[in-house]
This record gives C-alpha cells, sequence and structure tokens, in this order.
C-alpha cells in the first residue's frame, strides 16, 4: 500500500491492516453524519478482510482506503463507501490521490533515474563500442554502394513492412490450363487463370527492418539520449509543476525503451550483415 504522508510530501508504505490501526489518530466507529472528509490519505490492497471503519456500515473488505476526516481523526473505508457516504466529493477526492500518487511517484522515479546518468552514458558507449558503430557503417555502406537503384526501393519497401519472405511464383503452364479446360469441358475464365498461379517461397532476408532502422543507432545514441541527459543534469523537481513532473518522468523512463529498440536493431543489422543474407538478397532482387 502506498499512503501519503501527513505532510503530503512523501510516501509512506504501510503493508498490513495492524499497521494502519497502529496509526496514532486511527478511529473506528466514525459517523459519517458528524464528519465530513478532509483528503485520502492512501488506498489499500490487503489480503484480509476487515470492518469500515464507518460506524452505520461495518462491511467487512479487503479493498479500500484510509481517509483523513474534518476532526483530524482517521479511519478506514471500503472502496464502496466513500461514493455511498460522501458521494461526489469523495470521487472527487480519489482523483485527486490518484494524482497526488502519481506524481510522487514520477517525482521520485526523476531523482532516481538522475542518479543514474553516469550509468545511462556508459551504456551508450557500451553499445556503440559493442557492434553499433561498427552495424551502422557497414549498413551505411550497403546502402550507399550495393543498394542502389530500384533495389534500394524494394528493400525500404521491405524495412517499412518487416516482410522477410522471398517468394518465386510460376504462371500455370499452357499444358496446365488445357489440362484444366479439359477436366471442366469448358474454357477457363482469366480469373481461373489467375487462381492457378502458386508461388514458392526460395528465401529469407533476414533483419529486413534493419535496412532503414539502422540510422536510429545514431540518431538515438548520438543526439537524442545525450540530449534528453543534459536538459535531466538541470532538472530541479522542487521547481516543477505536477504536470512537468508527470511529462519528465517519462521522458526519462523513455531511455530504458530507447536502449531496448537499439539493442533489437544493432541485433537486426548483424542477421542482415551476414554474407550469406546478402548474396540471397542479390541473387533473388527481381523478386523483393
Ligand atoms: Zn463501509
Amino acid at each position: 500500500m502506498n499512503i501519503l504522508s501527513e505532510d503530503g510530501k512523501s510516501i509512506v508504505r504501510l503493508s498490513s491492516w495492524e499497521e494502519v490501526f497502529a496509526r496514532p489518530d486511527f478511529q473506528r466507529d466514525v459517523d459519517p453524519k458528524e464528519v465530513t472528509l478532509k483528503t485520502i490519505l492512501g488506498r489499500y490492497e490487503f489480503g484480509t478482510k476487515e470492518a469500515c471503519g464507518l460506524s452505520n456500515c461495518h462491511t467487512k473488505h479487503q479493498n479500500g482506503y484510509l481517509v483523513l476526516c474534518s476532526n483530524n481523526i482517521e479511519t478506514n473505508i471500503g472502496h464502496k463507501c466513500g461514493k455511498n457516504y460522501f458521494g461526489v466529493d469523495f470521487e472527487h477526492m480519489k482523483k485527486a490521490f490518484r494524482k497526488d500518487l502519481n506524481v510522487r511517484n514520477a517525482r521520485i522515479n526523476i531523482e532516481e533515474k538522475i542518479c543514474q546518468l553516469d550509468v545511462v552514458k556508459k551504456r551508450i558507449s557500451s553499445i556503440l563500442q559493442n557492434g553499433g558503430n561498427e552495424c551502422f557503417a557497414k549498413m551505411r555502406d550497403y546502402r550507399d554502394k550495393s543498394a542502389t537503384g530500384a533495389i534500394r526501393v524494394k528493400l525500404e519497401r521491405r524495412a517499412k513492412s518487416g516482410d522477410e519472405k522471398i517468394f518465386q511464383t510460376y504462371e500455370p503452364t499452357q499444358k496446365e490450363i488445357e489440362f484444366e479446360e479439359v477436366r471442366l469441358n469448358r474454357r477457363v475464365s482469366s480469373d481461373e487463370i489467375a487462381a492457378m498461379i502458386t508461388k514458392e517461397q526460395v528465401g529469407v532476408i533476414y533483419g529486413a527492418k534493419a535496412f532503414s532502422s539502422y540510422a536510429k543507432i545514431k540518431t538515438v545514441l548520438i543526439d537524442e539520449i545525450p540530449n534528453l541527459i543534459k536538459q535531466a543534469g538541470n532538472i530541479d523537481t522542487a521547481s516543477l509543476r505536477p504536470d512537468e513532473i508527470l511529462v519528465w518522468s517519462k521522458r526519462l523512463d523513455g531511455i530504458e525503451a530507447g536502449f531496448e529498440e537499439i539493442q533489437r536493431i544493432v541485433e537486426d543489422c548483424k542477421r542482415f550483415l551476414v554474407q550469406g543474407n546478402l548474396d540471397t538478397i542479390a541473387r533473388y532482387s527481381h523478386l523483393l
């Protein structure tokens, strides 16, 4: 269970009913007619059931909220009771609570990620040195020197669709058409001839996507992530607005996703650049 501390600035984690009941201002049997709610302090999902803290309810539940009442005491209410007894105000508090929690988690995430920026820099060098630079250079050379003209257009189309299979198609021979006409005892239509076309897979372009995606090795590792690191180094989380906190948290989470994407691209490049694969592309260039 995540719970906002009373100062509203940090998150205290409570892990059991005992910890909830042990809070100094916690009380049971709170009469909802005598109090209003100030705020939601926390949301819980425990494995066991306990009675609702409202005196007119007492329904046993395992999912609910720890709330702060107008008289400054805390109690627990089941997840349906809040709306039942406190109406639309409770719905607003729920939304505000969820947003507060998200912002606080995002702030912690940003602070953790900023501490790891040196690790991020090392990872960039490591990926570039362990195949990234080499794959980029070889793919660029292949595009510039070997895959020119129509073949480049075809490979770009393959890279976009991710379709790696190479098929040879066979039109029906005159003999097959005649045989079919004998079998049907009539002329066959052009549609029927089209339906007689067969295709057979003759090869695979391994790592087809790499033909276009290789460029990202440089854009992501040389431009995007380093720029993000530079900006992130100057962040002061205390002065950011809540919406800015959420955006920054997401951007920093994107670094890991960026690395994963680049690792996949480097693997695709390696598969693409195998000589046998390049030979296949050259041999079947008319079928791509
Ligand atoms: Zn209740």
